[in-house]
């Protein structure tokens, strides 16, 4: 950023409603950048929503197949991957301690022929996006991690996939925001937003720019000085539960973030997190017993010591998924009012990118290449507001 933006940008005021890791992650990146931030907040206290309840995979290369529905999510998680070393240590250094980001990436295990076939093209994506890779067949993947002791046919070592302890970068990114001098407005759900020269939250704030940031949870209405209900044209958000269990880290646990077609593992320094299920429609957060003990019995048959491990919790968190499976990110049907949203599972992968997408649309109005096909003018209603799509404010 230039120093010409900075000063142009310094007198933009910001009001981010959401306090998870996509909302944070763009204050603190729109405070860098010169605006004027607050954030709103509905729970009490941060990690009310998802983000606290995931388990933290940075997947950067994981997963995203060479099909065409999919160059543009594989791109940007590609972004996301390289942006996080800076990310994580801008917010270490700014919040005050660490946020566990691991040094080794992540494995995936085949254990039949036909996943055999699916870790082949996962690594044929990871080379033609020349993403890190190495094929491992079965004897050189458990001397990789000793803690795998099911049967395997071979596997993939992902070095770029790192993870990070979703909770302590929630308590970091809190932090780093109170000391760059971001408001924080903790209890404060916001229903309903004035349109009347600029935007004006309930507690009488007003702001030149909104960012939506809400996740799985409500989206405030927008509402002219005449009364009028202005629509942002953004889909509804499709819930999608995930339960997940932590287990005491025991001798002989994997060290590696391990991937299997029906489990991953991923060990922290205070727990093993193994996750998850994946509910499509599912907006609860119940937990059931039998989903756990399932997941329980799918980490075990990869790395026998975990039979050992007792549980320490389980939980359930919902996903904000989109009718693509895609994420909104950019300015909605009502201008100067952009959405980060919908990241469904990599939410916290996306984190750094979304920040850095959305403080160049939010202050610069520049939407990049690869910014694009995730705007949320691809769900464009017929608009009721009387204003037209634009970038200019
Ligand atoms: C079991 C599980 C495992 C996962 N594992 C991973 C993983 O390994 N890697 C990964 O990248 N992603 C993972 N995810 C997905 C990830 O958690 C999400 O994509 C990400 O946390 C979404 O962040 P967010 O900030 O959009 O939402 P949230 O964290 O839910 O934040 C939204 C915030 O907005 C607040 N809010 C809502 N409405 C209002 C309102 N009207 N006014 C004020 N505040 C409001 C909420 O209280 C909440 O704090 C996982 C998810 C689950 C369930």
């Amino acid at each position: 950023m230039s120093a010409t933006s900075a000063r142009r940008n310094s007198a933009v005021r910001v009001a981010v409603i959401g306090g998870g890791v996509i909302g944070l992650s763009c204050a603190l990146e729109l405070k860098r950048r010169g605006a004027e931030v607050v954030v709103y907040e509905r729970g009490m206290e941060i990690g009310a929503g998802v983000t606290s309840r995931s388990a933290g995979m940075l997947g950067a290369a994981f997963e995203w197949s060479l099909e065409a529905d999919e160059l543009a999510m594989a791109a940007l998680a590609r972004q996301a991957g390289e942006m996080w070393p800076d990310f994580a240590a801008r917010v270490e250094r700014l919040g005050g301690g660490g946020v566990e980001l691991s040094a080794e990436g992540a494995l995936v295990v085949a254990r039949t022929p036909a996943e055999l076939d699916w870790l082949g093209g996962m690594a044929a994506a990871c080379q033609a996006r020349d993403l890190p890779v190495r094929r491992l067949a079965a004897a050189e993947l458990k001397r990789e991690e000793p803690a795998l002791t099911g049967k395997v046919l071979g596997g993939l070592e992902l070095p770029g996939d790192r993870q990070v302890d979703p909770q302590k970068l929630l308590l970091r990114l809190g932090a780093a925001l109170g000391k760059s001098g971001v408001g924080i407005r903790m209890g404060r759900a916001i229903e309903r937003v004035q349109i009347a020269s600029g935007f004006q939250m309930q507690d009488g704030d007003k702001f030149e720019r909104v960012v939506l940031a809400t996740g799985a949870g409500s989206k405030p209405r927008f509402v002219s000085w005449q009364g009028d209900v202005l629509e942002t044209g953004l889909p509804d958000i499709v819930p999608v539960k995930g339960q997940m269990l932590a287990l005491a880290p025991v001798a002989g646990a994997p060290k590696h973030v391990v991937h299997a077609r029906d489990v991953y593992i991923a060990p922290k320094a205070r727990w093993v997190l193994v996750g998850a299920t994946t509910e499509r429609g599912k907006a609860d957060t119940g937990v059931d017993p039998d989903q756990i003990a399932r997941l329980k019995a799918a980490a075990v048959a990869l790395a026998g010591r975990l039979a050992d491990a007792p549980e320490v919790t389980a939980w359930a968190g919902v996903r904000p998924g989109t009718p693509d499976d895609k994420p909104l990110i950019g300015e909605t049907a009502i201008p100067g009012v952009f959405a980060a949203m919908g990241h469904y599972r990599n939410g916290i992968l996306l984190a750094p990118v979304t920040a850095d997408v959305i403080a160049d649309q939010v202050l610069d109005g520049k939407v990049s290449g690869l910014a694009k096909p995730f705007s949320p003018g691809r769900f464009d209603k017929p608009a009721k507001a009387p204003h037209s799509r634009s970038s200019k404010h």
